[in-house]
């Protein structure tokens, strides 16, 4: 038997707050941004410019090979990174790349 409309689910609607969290976009995803920790130099703009709010700043150290210290660390959050590239682009010294999620 059909349900009656009332019982049909609402769509295309926010039914708590929060809820897209549970909605890791990152799946779609084509390439994944990889920082490479030595290079970088911790300014940030990558954090700024993410439209998905994907790079994580942690309060983790970070010694360089060349041993020059860093109080923090950039991520990259792979649940919800979609691989659009803009951190790569932006990066001002070339510290992210961007490499194929799978290969054919
Ligand atoms: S690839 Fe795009 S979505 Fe992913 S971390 Fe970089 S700027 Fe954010
Ligand atoms: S933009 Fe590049 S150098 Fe700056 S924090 Fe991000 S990865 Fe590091």
């Amino acid at each position: 038997m059909l349900p009656k409309w009332y019982e049909i689910p609402l769509g295309g609607a926010l039914t708590e707050p929060g809820s897209t969290r549970k909605n890791r976009t990152g799946e779609w995803r084509t390439f994944r941004p990889v920082i490479d920790q030595d290079k970088c130099i911790r300014c940030r703009i990558c954090w700024a410019y993410c439209p998905e709010g994907a790079v994580k700043e942690i309060d983790r150290e970070h010694m360089t090979a060349k041993g020059v210290k860093y109080p923090i660390t950039y991520e990259i959050d792979y649940y919800y990174c979609k691989g659009c590239g803009i951190c790569a682009e932006e990066c001002p010294v070339k510290a992210i790349t961007l490499v194929r999620e799978y290969e054919k």
